[in-house]
């Protein structure tokens, strides 16, 4: 190695040991004849000092020194003079008196600073990724995201699992994505499909007997530009055969409880992990991934508004619709502005109106409430008596707003859950170092698909009912629920999996259901239905999105800031300039034709 240590190893007890350094000039100071250079490495970052009546040519080279160089040095551990030491390095005692320095290669200048974290337009820092990586925080995420991967590898191989590799060119999965098509040159018109998830595979692996499979998988989705997405993501995919919901529940329960306590232990979890049914989480926070870092639960007030005359309440509930409503605390002063944005925001998450009532600016119990303390725009038609019992029923306080939805069904539990959202955003209400999880468990097994009018798989078609509720397939499918779970975090769903179905009958009866024909059945999932007739073990798996996990874990608000070469919000990759035009010959190769010119840039 051109080096002896690293730059992020050396203490006092080094004092006096000749050492050699190699590294990038993160900082270079003049100091009137000494010359100070920070020379960093992936471990950290150490002071060397040049003096010239120490080395003469060595001071002369430094002189040449500039950010980002890389240089080579050879000197003496030094304890550095009292009061000079820097205690926010870790080797802030010490530092290199240089006998000599080889400058081992020259750097432009950086289009950014990569010795400070200062914001810099993503798209310079996508195109020069390889120096936006040397920034001490990219560089923090990506080990820590080596980290966790190592920690999950020997969690589970301690237990027992086993890391198979599945082909990346396979045919379409059905998850609910576009795949992304890979023609064939060999067989004209055919096309590969990257997997969505090795979801199949991993079944046919359990057929195979392995019992235990786990793999950080590659997945593709062809998904459109919005929210935080990436074309291919990691997964940490696991399948296990002879397993019950309950087995991969707690296991994973304790696969992040002991994750979180390695590398974060300064974070905090609930212990166990809660569990809601899919049910509660909507009706109590509007969400099948529910933030848990704070309360500010749903409840339903129809009851208490049954007769109200107030037009809003009064047709919505004749109509067998419902009236749901959340405490903001301490928002009794909201002023008419502020209300009318909160008005806006339920609006553009699909509710019709808001309908707020403001309990004054006063503290402690609804009890003492006066009428002249209320505003509301519905006041006209409440009494007294309905907004202490309203109050109540939210746990509010005097001097708390509370905010009231009337709609149906889903379209109101997802308003009230982005409304329940939003206060928490502008009342700061989570803690940033509660790392809240919770699985979600007992998902319906289908939805109803109003445009296509068909049922599909809530999860995805290969997730075995609830052994109580087969009976209901054929004549209630609504009914009927999944063995299915989602481990959710702070708002977020960071994995989801199920027991799966293992026998061909049971398969195609949810194929038929998912309104599949025989003949596509045949098609696209034969080899599964014939597998299955071979001793096919009862097993199911889940699969947790690494990239959204480290996410969370580092404190990144997108997942770009956790994978080395991510894709911009485009899909497009600004280092390769991906996608780029293929030649003709290569198009030609493929037996395809292009129908349109593609556009100059991407
Ligand atoms: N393959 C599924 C997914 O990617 C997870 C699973 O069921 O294991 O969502």
């Amino acid at each position: 190695m051109l080096k002896s240590h690293s730059c992020g190893e050396l203490r006092k007890e080094d004092a006096g040991k000749e050492v050699t350094l190699a590294g990038w000039v993160d900082r270079r100071r003049d100091h009137g004849g000494l010359i100070f250079i920070d020379l960093r490495d992936r471990e950290g970052i150490t002071q060397i000092v040049f003096n010239p009546e120490i080395s003469g040519a060595a001071h002369e080279l430094a002189d040449q020194l500039r950010s980002e160089y890389v240089a080579h040095v050879t000197g003496q551990v030094a304890l550095r003079q009292a009061g000079m030491e820097n205690p926010k390095l870790p080797t802030g005692n010490i530092e290199i008196i240089a006998q000599s320095v080889r400058i081992l290669n020259t750097s432009l200048t950086p289009p950014f600073y990569v010795n400070e974290d200062s914001d810099v337009d993503e798209s310079l820092r996508l195109k020069y990724r390889y120096l936006d990586l040397r920034r001490t925080r990219m560089k923090e995420n990506l080990l820590l995201r080596a980290q966790v991967v190592r920690f999950m590898r020997d969690f589970l191989e301690k237990r027992g699992f086993i890391e198979i590799e599945t082909p990346i060119l396979i045919k379409s999965t059905p998850e609910g994505a576009r795949d992304y098509l890979v023609p064939s040159r060999l067989w004209p018109g055919k096309f590969y499909a990257l997997p969505q998830s090795p979801q199949q595979m991993k079944q046919l692996l359990m057929i195979s007997g392995f019992e235990k499979y786990y793999q950080i998988a590659r997945c593709f989705r062809d998904e459109d530009t919005r929210a935080d997405r990436q074309p291919e993501f990691t997964q940490l995919d696991v399948e296990m055969s002879f397993a019950e919901e309950e087995d991969i529940i707690k296991l994973f329960e304790e696969l992040f409880t002991s994750l979180i306590e390695k590398v974060k232990p300064e974070y905090r979890i609930f212990k166990p992990f809660p569990r809601l049914s899919y049910e509660e989480a909507m009706e109590r926070y509007g969400s099948d991934k529910p933030d848990l870092r704070f309360g500010v639960e749903i409840k339903d007030i129809s009851d208490i508004l049954a007769k109200s005359e107030f037009a809003v309440f009064h047709n919505t509930l004749a109509d067998g619709g419902k009236v749901k409503g959340l405490c903001a605390p301490k928002c009794g002063n909201y002023s008419r502005s502020q209300l009318d944005e909160l008005n806006k925001f339920v609006q553009a998450v699909g509710a019709k109106g808001l309908v707020t009532i403001s309990l004054g600016a006063g503290s402690g119990s609804v009890k003492e409430l006066s009428l002249s303390e209320i505003k509301s725009q519905a006041m006209k038609y409440l009494t007294l008596e309905q907004v202490k019992q309203i109050a109540e029923r939210l746990e509010a306080n005097r001097g708390d707003l509370l905010l009231l939805i009337a709609g149906k069904g889903d379209t109101l539990s997802l308003a009230m859950g982005e409304l329940r959202k939003e206060i928490g955003r502008r009342l700061n209400l989570a803690d940033p170092n509660l790392f809240a999880f919770a699985f979600v468990i007992n998902f319906p097994l289908f939805e109803w698909n109003k445009e296509a009018n068909r049922w599909q798989s809530m999860h995805h078609p290969f997730t075995q009912p609830k052994d109580e509720q087969i009976s209901l397939l054929d004549t209630a499918p609504a009914k009927v629920h999944g063995k299915h779970y989602d481990l959710v975090c702070n708002g977020f769903e960071v994995g989801g999996g199920s027991i799966r179905i293992h026998t061909d009958e049971m398969q195609r009866k949810v194929f038929r259901i998912l309104g599949h024909k025989d003949e596509d059945i045949e098609r696209l999932f034969g080899h599964m239905m014939e597998a299955f007739k071979y001793g096919a073990p009862p097993h199911g798996g889940i699969a947790f999105g690494l990239d959204r996990l480290v996410m969370l874990l580092a404190k990144e608000s997108t997942i770009r800031q956790v994978i080395a070469f991510p894709k911009n919000q485009n899909a497009v990759d600004l280092v390769f300039n991906a996608p780029a035009e293929a030649t003709e010959e290569q198009i030609n190769e493929l037996h395809i034709s292009l129908k349109e010119e593609p556009p100059n840039e991407v």
